[in-house]
């Protein structure tokens, strides 16, 4: 791989190239075919934690895959690090696959690496993918908005630049409004509790979706005021994300006709 490397970052060819590649949030038949595409065209695919082993499989063989994934509270490639590695790729002449989870401008940093990329002159291109929130709603029978009681959606993170959320709280509780919280779960108790000292009810629905869009996902039920009791006994699996709103009360166990979900543990 060293090698490889070293004779990609060498090559005197003309400036390659770098194509920021959404992944979708896991089912590799939620991958775009432009994604697939490009993937498959790939030289030196760049990947993070959260992209499946099925879809990296769809790159050529002969493609270096570098995995600069990040797992929760731990990062294995400090960001400015990963924005170095893409540009020293292209001028290698490489044409370079930075794959991510989910879409790339959507909690994915895209936009700084995009930045470093522009700053140092390589050209950049960005393939759009399903968004976890779009792909858990899904995959969990949840719309996201609703006629009834949704006419908008939020999509917030939970993890603040200190850790806990630092959010504009008085806006997250409009009325028919559905909440989507990413990297949620670690803050899950202050998250609840701002909501609810800024008037969102405490029997306000939440869905809590674990490896959303897979084969091994999971789904709990429960509300604003049990939910961080619910994660702690649940302990769900990451990648999970939270919906909160009216708009939970849609969604139906596997298997279940119809009682309402509130404060049912569903996996
Ligand atoms: N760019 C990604 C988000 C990256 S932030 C996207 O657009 O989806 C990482 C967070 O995304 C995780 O902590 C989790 O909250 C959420 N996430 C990503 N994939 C998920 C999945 N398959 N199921 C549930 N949550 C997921």
């Amino acid at each position: 791989m060293a090698a490889l490397f070293n004779s990609l970052c060498q090559r005197p060819t003309a400036a390659g190239e770098v194509w920021l590649v959404g992944a979708g949030p896991g089912d590799v038949e939620l991958l775009t075919l432009k994604a697939l595409r490009v993937l498959q065209q790939a030289e030196v695919v760049v990947y993070d934690r959260l992209v499946s082993e099925e879809i990296l499989a769809l790159a050529p063989p002969t493609a270096l895959r570098i995995d600069v994934g990040k797992t929760p509270g731990r990062h294995t490639l400090p960001q400015p690090e990963i924005n170095a590695l893409l540009v020293t790729l292209a001028q290698g002449g490489s044409r370079v696959v930075r794959l991510k989870g989910g879409d790339p401008f959507i909690f994915g940093r895209g936009g700084e690496e995009q930045a470093a990329l522009q700053q140092a002159g390589i050209a950049c291109r960005v393939v759009p993918g399903i968004t976890a929130a779009l792909g858990c709603a899904a995959a969990s029978g949840i719309p996201l908005t609703h006629r009834a009681c949704a006419q908008s959606v939020r999509l917030v993170t939970g993890h603040g630049r200190d850790g806990a959320p630092d959010l504009d709280w008085r806006a997250l509780v409009a009325e028919r409004q559905t909440l989507v919280c990413y990297m949620g779960l670690t803050h899950c108790d202050p998250l609840a509790q701002q909501l609810m000292a800024h008037g969102m009810a405490a029997t306000m629905p939440v869905a809590v979706v674990a490896r959303g869009t897979r084969t091994d996902q999971q789904v709990w039920t429960c509300t604003l005021a049990t939910l961080a009791e619910t994660v702690r006994r649940a302990q769900p699996p990451s990648p999970s994300l939270l919906i909160i709103g009216e708009v939970v009360t849609c969604y139906r166990a596997p298997g279940v006709a119809s009682p309402a979900q509130q404060g049912v543990v569903a996996g």
